[in-house]
C-alpha cells in the first residue's frame, strides 16, 4: 500500500456533509456513542493477520534518517485506549517491523511512503520512506506519511473521503498527521 499526494481543497465542506448525514440527537445514552469503523477502499480489507502486530505488541528497529516523524508515529498510535503496545525490539524479542529509507525517485507513481509486509513466520516488516518525495517537504507531511504507514502496520485499510481519516489513500493538504475518530473506530474493532 502505498501514499500519494492529494490537495483535499475542502475539509470544512466534508465534516459538514458528515454533520448533515447524521440522525438528530435521540436519547442522551446516544450522545456519547462512538464513532463508527469505516469500511475500505475497494477490495481492500482489515484483518488482524494483515498487520506488523505479533502477540499484542509490535517490537519495532529503526535505520532511517526521519527520526522526528517515526517518533511522532509510534506516539500517535499510542493513543489513549490503544491496546497494541508499540517497543523497541529487544534481544529477546522477535522484530516484527523496521523504519527504513530508500530512493524511490521523483515520478507520479511512486510512493511517498510505504508499508511492506514480509507474510513469513517471525519475518520482519517494513515502513519504507522514499527520500526523494520525503527530503524537502514540512515536518507536517513527513509525520503524515509515518503516521499512515504505521497505521497499515497495525492492520488498517485505507479509507474512503467521507469521513476525516488518517488512512486516506493520499496525503491530504493541510496534512492529517493524527489518527482520527473513525480510524481509532477500526483499530478497535480489529484489537479489541
Ligand atoms: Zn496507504
Amino acid at each position: 500500500m502505498t501514499t500519494r499526494i492529494r490537495t483535499v481543497p475542502n475539509v470544512a465542506a466534508v465534516i459538514a456533509t458528515v454533520f448533515l448525514a447524521l440522525p438528530p440527537p435521540a436519547a442522551s445514552a446516544h450522545q456519547h456513542r462512538a464513532t463508527a469503523p469505516a469500511p475500505c477502499v475497494g477490495g481492500e480489507r482489515e484483518r488482524p493477520g494483515v498487520s506488523a502486530v505479533d502477540d499484542g505488541e509490535i517490537r519495532w528497529t529503526e535505520n532511517t534518517r526521519y527520526d522526528g516523524p517515526r517518533k511522532h508515529a509510534l506516539k500517535a498510535w499510542q493513543f489513549s485506549g490503544a491496546t497494541i503496545e508499540l517497543r523497541p525490539d529487544s534481544a529477546a524479542t522477535v522484530n516484527d517491523l523496521e523504519f527504513r529509507d530508500y530512493d524511490g525517485g521523483r515520478g507520479d507513481r511512486a510512493p511517498v511512503a510505504q508499508y511492506v509486509r514480509d507474510s513469513g513466520t517471525a519475518a520482519t516488516d517494513h515502513i519504507k520512506f522514499n527520500r526523494d518525495k520525503m527530503d524537502g517537504r514540512s515536518l507536517e507531511f513527513q509525520n503524515s506519511a509515518a503516521a499512515h504507514e504505521l497505521g497499515h502496520a497495525l492492520g488498517l485499510c485505507h479509507k474512503p473521503d467521507r469521513a476525516l481519516s488518517l488512512m486516506w489513500t493520499d496525503i491530504a493538504s493541510p496534512p492529517i498527521i493524527t489518527p482520527q475518530a473513525v480510524d481509532k473506530a477500526n483499530y478497535r474493532r480489529l484489537w479489541s
